[in-house]
C-alpha cells in the first residue's frame, strides 16, 4: 500500500512523500476506512502514526464539504493540552497549503486567543472536551453543522472524568456526522460510549 494508492489529493500526496516512506499499518488501514465515510474504532498506541491517520480523511472531508456554515467541519477531542497541541503541530502545515483554518482549544489558556481563533471560521477545530463545552455554552462555538468528529484517546478522556463533556458534545452535533474513535484500551465504558454514539462502526485492532 503506497500514498499514492489512498486517493487523496496531490497536495496531500505531497506532504506525505515528502516527510515519511511509506504508510504505518495503522495509517494503511484508517485511511481507506474512513474515506469510505464508516465511522470506525481503532485501537491504538501513540507513536503508531493515527494521529495523520484520522486528520488526512478529516481534511479531505472538510475541503469536500460544501455546507458548513458557521459550523467548524472537523472536531477533534483529546483529553489534555500536550496532545492537543501534538496534534495541531502535526497538522497545520498540511491544513495552510490546503487553505483550512484552525482553531486550538484547551483548558488553561486565556479564552480570548482561543475566540480570536473561533471568530476567523475555523474548518478545523482541535480541544480538550471541558474548554470545548465552555466555547459551546457561551456561544462561541457552534458545532450544529460539523460533520466529521474524531474522539481521541477516549479511554483517557474518560478516565479523566469528560464523559459528561463528550456526551454533550456530541448530543449537540448532527447524527448523520462521521464519528472515529481512538483508544489505547477498550474498557466497557469506552464501548458504551461508542455503542451510543457511532453508527456500525469499523473496528480496527492493529
Ligand atoms: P502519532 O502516533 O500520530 O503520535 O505519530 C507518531 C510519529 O510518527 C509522529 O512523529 C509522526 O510524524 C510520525 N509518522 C506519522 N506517519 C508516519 C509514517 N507514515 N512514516 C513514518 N513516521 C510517521
Amino acid at each position: 500500500f503506497s500514498f499514492e494508492e489512498t486517493g487523496f489529493p496531490e497536495k496531500i500526496i505531497k506532504f506525505l512523500t515528502t516527510n515519511y516512506s511509506e504508510p504505518t499499518p495503522i495509517q494503511s488501514i484508517s485511511w481507506p476506512a474512513a474515506l469510505s465515510g464508516r465511522d470506525l474504532i481503532s485501537i491504538a498506541q501513540t507513536g503508531s502514526g493515527k494521529t495523520l491517520g484520522f486528520m488526512l480523511p478529516g481534511i479531505v472531508h472538510s475541503i469536500n464539504q460544501t455546507t458548513g456554515g458557521d459550523s467548524p467541519n472537523v472536531l477533534v477531542m483529546l483529553p489534555t493540552r500536550e496532545l492537543a497541541v501534538q496534534v495541531y503541530d502535526v497538522s497545520r502545515e498540511i491544513c495552510s497549503k490546503l487553505g483550512l483554518k484552525m482553531a486550538l482549544c484547551y483548558g488553561g489558556q486565556d479564552k480570548g486567543i482561543q475566540l480570536r481563533q473561533l471568530r476567523a471560521g475555523p474548518q478545523v477545530i482541535i480541544g480538550t472536551p471541558g474548554r470545548l463545552t465552555d466555547h459551546i455554552n457561551n456561544s462561541g462555538l457552534n458545532v450544529n453543522m460539523t460533520s466529521y468528529v474524531v474522539l481521541d484517546e477516549a479511554d483517557r478522556m474518560l478516565d479523566m472524568g469528560f464523559e459528561p463533556q463528550i456526551k454533550q458534545i456530541l448530543n449537540n452535533i448532527r447524527p448523520d456526522r462521521q464519528t472515529l474513535m481512538f483508544s489505547a484500551t477498550w474498557p466497557e465504558e469506552v464501548r458504551n460510549l461508542a455503542k451510543r454514539f457511532q453508527r456500525h462502526p469499523v473496528f480496527l485492532n492493529v
